[in-house]
């Protein structure tokens, strides 16, 4: 017998835990691009990136100064001849090893010269009057140091960050400018990625026009398609829009087809309980295997997930805030998965509330908010709801720069509570 569909609804976490478990348990391996790292941002790393060298390669200071032996200054004050100079770029040329009562002079980046332990920064030294040198005409430079260091202060030891043939980045992380400057630093010009999974886009609805459009009274324009788009791009997808599909069940199900040529399909709108709904209806007609009917959230409960004919496919509720918020909390770590990374499940932020929300029981709730600094509280996170009229409403969507998440049991959340937060683009 058919379950009711609140029987069949999974909590917002067992929700989560199936798009992953399935998704995990289909082993994509994609294709692997070498790509010059100029035009690796948001791409997925196929290979660990490993550091051909120490780093540093050398004890590098970390400040202007003097090289000293640490011993030696124990007692301070305590006056040296300054026998040389070691810059970034120009290492100390002479030896050091086996002199006492020398320091050398010594620039932020310079290699520490052989026979030092320390640097002395040059606020805690004084230069005095030079004296006659030893051998040649040059008086001798003397430094007095003021302050005692212990041995390596001031100082990055070299291999301290990694050590030659280390794992800088792991395979499967996905490459910022941080791990684009470290990939230039060990020499990696040329990168290996996973090629990105291809998205098709599906809207559906017979009052849905496009864009550039004039919609009469009772239409609207395919704002999902868009959304949708920026948002499979930013998730490291390839988006692919497939035009827009009516309320019809033979039109659907032959756009449907082409869609599955991408490696995953997102459809929107046509999958609530409506007189004509058709996209559950027509998936199962075509073979679909459905993991997900219905989640317990607010919003984007009728959302669906499973697989059909070998692809993955997301039945995303039509209105654009719904649409929003479920791409983004199950298609965004989906694509993740399927391009080569971990599943990256949403990591909420804590932020106090200001004024009181009343979220509906038994549902996790994703409500568009802004979070900004309180001056006038120790500058800590307050997270107030953007004026909104429900799921449909993309004004208030595009004031938010965050969700305000309250979890099931969360039924009354006061002013100065601490609430969990999901920044909008996490
Ligand atoms: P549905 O899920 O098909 O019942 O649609 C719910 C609401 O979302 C309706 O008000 C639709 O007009 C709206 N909607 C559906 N598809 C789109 C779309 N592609 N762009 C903007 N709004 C949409
Ligand atoms: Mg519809």
């Amino acid at each position: 017998m058919a379950r009711s569909p609140d029987e069949q609804m999974l909590t917002f976490e067992q929700a989560l835990t199936t798009v992953r478990e399935n998704i995990t348990a289909a082993h994509v391996a994609p294709a692997v691009e070498i790509l010059p790292l100029g035009s690796v941002r948001g791409r997925v790393l196929a290979e660990d990136l490993v550091a051909d060298r120490d780093y540093p390669p050398f004890h590098r200071s970390t400040r202007d100064g003097f090289a000293v032996r640490a011993a030696e200054v124990a007692k301070t004050p305590v006056t040296f001849n300054v026998v040389g100079l070691a810059r970034a770029g120009e290492p100390y040329a002479g030896n050091f090893a086996g002199r006492s009562g020398c320091a050398v002079e010594i620039m932020t980046g310079a290699p520490l010269p052989d026979g030092t332990d320390a640097v002395v920064m040059i606020e805690h030294t004084r230069e005095v009057a030079s004296g006659p040198s030893s051998g040649g005409s040059n008086p001798a430079r003397r430094v007095e140091i003021l302050k005692s260091v212990r041995s390596l202060d001031n100082v990055v030891r070299q291999g301290s960050e990694t050590a030659a043939g280390g794992r800088v980045v792991p395979r499967g992380r996905r490459l910022g400018p941080g791990e684009i400057g470290l990939a230039a630093s060990i020499g990696s010009a040329q990168v290996p990625v996973f090629a990105r999974p291809h998205v098709a886009i599906l809207p559906t609805g017979d009052e849905v026009v496009g864009v550039d459009e004039k919609p009469a009274w009772f239409e609207i324009r395919n704002s999902n398609a868009m959304a949708l788009a920026a948002q499979v791009e930013a998730s490291g997808g390839v988006p692919h829009l497939c035009g827009i599909a009516p309320d019809s069940r033979e039109a659907l199900g032959r756009l449907i087809e082409n869609g599955l040529a991408c490696d995953l399909l997102v459809l929107s709108g046509g999958i609530s309980v409506g007189k004509y709904d058709f996209v559950a209806e027509v998936l199962t007609g075509l073979g679909a295997e459905f993991f997900i009917q219905g989640v317990a959230i607010r919003p984007g409960k009728p959302l669906a997930f499973g697989r059909v004919r070998e692809r993955f496919f997301f039945a995303l509720p039509g209105n654009p805030v719904s649409t929003f918020v479920t791409l983004e909390l199950f298609v965004r770590p989906a694509i993740a998965c399927l391009g080569g990374a971990a599943f990256e499940q949403p990591v909420y932020l804590k932020a106090r509330l200001g004024a009181p929300v009343r979220p509906p029981t038994g549902l996790t709730t994703f409500m568009p908010a802004r979070v900004t600094r309180d001056e006038a509280c120790s500058n800590e996170p307050v997270v107030n709801l953007v004026g909104w009229q429900g799921s449909g409403d993309l004004v208030g969507l595009a004031e938010a720069n965050c969700f305000l998440v309250a979890h099931p049991h969360q039924t009354d959340l006061g002013p100065g509570d601490w609430v969990d937060v999901l920044p909008k683009n996490w």
